[in-house]
């Protein structure tokens, strides 16, 4: 054993697994290691084959191998990979022109995660209160049951006690409102707050769509009081709800909005948008990254928008998520001890359990369907978005399986 109360090395020896050399903040399954993909599937070196209902949480939206990702990657790989922001990179300003001319945004800045899209977002939310003679707008409101990532200021917006613990030793800033709690929200705004910070869709709290009656509001009272609304679509945006940003359905525009996941198909890429008058404050000195929008990740970036904009892709996306969420309400109907709801939007979609999701999730592991968890005993879908209906009745058989076990035990 290595000591531990001591901060300097302590280790007696270097005897452990491989493994043992990673921080323990993961804990995958240590019986499944997977060494290729494709398309909607993946493999094991034994030659298993798992159907992918997870994509690397709401990340490999066109599959594993994508013939036009790979290209695109390849391609690229062989010319340059990092430039830094010192230079100019064309494939970013195309990204950025591309992700406005299908937008509310103007302006684009490229991170390369989702915490990192949304700790731009939260200083362009400050830095415009301040460009604007409001020194003294800094705080920003969040919601409960809410994810917005692992760095400190992200993990204070979404005030996840379980998340925060000892880390976050002040409050950064942010205010803490219960989700669509319109009065508490009323009057957690004051002369400080700058914005608020929201998911349309949110995802590891519970797949929780906003209702559009509590969306208009924020959106409302946002501009009675001149406050930036900013959306994390972190996950539910770049197509995942059937439209290309989630808050489309809603029939609203957000100022700022944080994007990742989905948008590099497991490249990691991440991006920031705004308005111009927002983005037009981020000048030089405000913020920056030293591998943000390089062309690697811009080459793929672009690649996977050639794919979602394609004709149709989009109602694909709906027509699969109305006939995965038929099916599974009828799995409802069939099992009300085992399962209770069915929530989500797109190919977003939870199930919400009476039995342990992590017992469902293990033993959907063990039919070899790979799916997520989320918050309240819920297993998560995120199949990739051009999955086949061949592969979606697969999953729902497997799933109808698991129940019937789960019912017979
Ligand atoms: C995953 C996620 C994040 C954080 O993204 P990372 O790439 O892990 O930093 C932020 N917000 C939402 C809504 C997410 O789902």
């Amino acid at each position: 054993m290595k000591s531990s109360g001591s901060i300097t090395a302590g280790k007696d020896s270097k005897t452990g697994s491989a493994r043992d050399a990673l921080w323990p903040n993961y804990s995958p399954p240590q019986d499944l290691v997977i060494t290729h993909g494709l398309g909607s599937e993946l493999f094991t070196a034994a030659g298993d084959a798992y159907l992918d209902f997870l994509s690397g949480i709401a990340v490999t939206s066109f599959g594993h191998a994508h013939p036009h990702l790979v290209a695109a990657l390849n391609e690229q790989s062989g010319k340059v990979w990092h430039l830094s922001n010192v230079f100019r990179i064309p494939a970013a300003e195309r990204l950025a022109g591309r992700l406005s001319e299908h937008s509310f945004a103007d302006r684009v800045f490229f991170a390369n995660s989702g915490t990192e899209a949304v700790e731009a977002g939260i200083k362009a939310i400050r830095g415009y209160q301040l460009a604007s003679g409001n020194a003294d707008r800094y705080r920003i409101i969040g919601f409960s049951g809410s994810f917005h990532g692992r760095t400190l200021a992200a993990l204070a917006a979404a005030g996840n006690e379980s998340h925060m613990r000892g880390f976050i030793p002040m409050d950064y800033g942010f205010d803490q409102v219960e989700w669509e709690n319109l009065p508490q929200l009323k009057q957690a705004i004051g002369a400080n707050t700058a914005g608020i910070i929201l998911e349309p869709v949110q995802g590891e709290g519970g797949i929780r769509p906003i209702s559009a009656e509590f969306m208009q509001q924020v959106k409302g009272l946002c501009e009675e009081h001149g406050l930036v609304l900013m959306m994390d679509e972190v996950q539910c945006g770049v197509g995942r709800s059937g439209k290309l940003f989630a808050h489309q359905h809603y029939g609203i525009t957000p100022d700022v909005m944080a994007l990742a996941k989905g948008l590099g198909g497991g490249f990691p890429v991440g991006a920031c948008l705004t308005t111009e008058a927002i983005g037009e404050t981020m000048v030089v000195g405000t913020h920056g990254s030293t591998f943000g929008g390089n062309p690697l990740a811009m080459a793929v970036g672009n690649a996977v928008m050639d794919l979602l904009l394609e004709p149709g892709q989009l109602d694909e996306v709906t027509a699969k998520s109305d006939y995965l969420m038929d099916h599974l309400q009828k799995l409802v109907a069939q099992f009300p001890k085992l399962i209770v709801s069915i929530h989500g939007l797109g190919l977003m979609i939870g199930i919400k359990c009476v039995v342990p999701c992590g017992d469902m999730l293990n033993k959907l592991r063990s039919k070899k369907l790979l799916v997520g968890k989320s918050g309240a005993n819920m297993i998560r879908l995120l199949p990739p978005l051009n999955i086949s209906y061949e592969h979606l009745d697969q999953a729902l058989q497997i799933i109808e399986e698991a129940l019937l076990e789960f019912q017979d035990a």
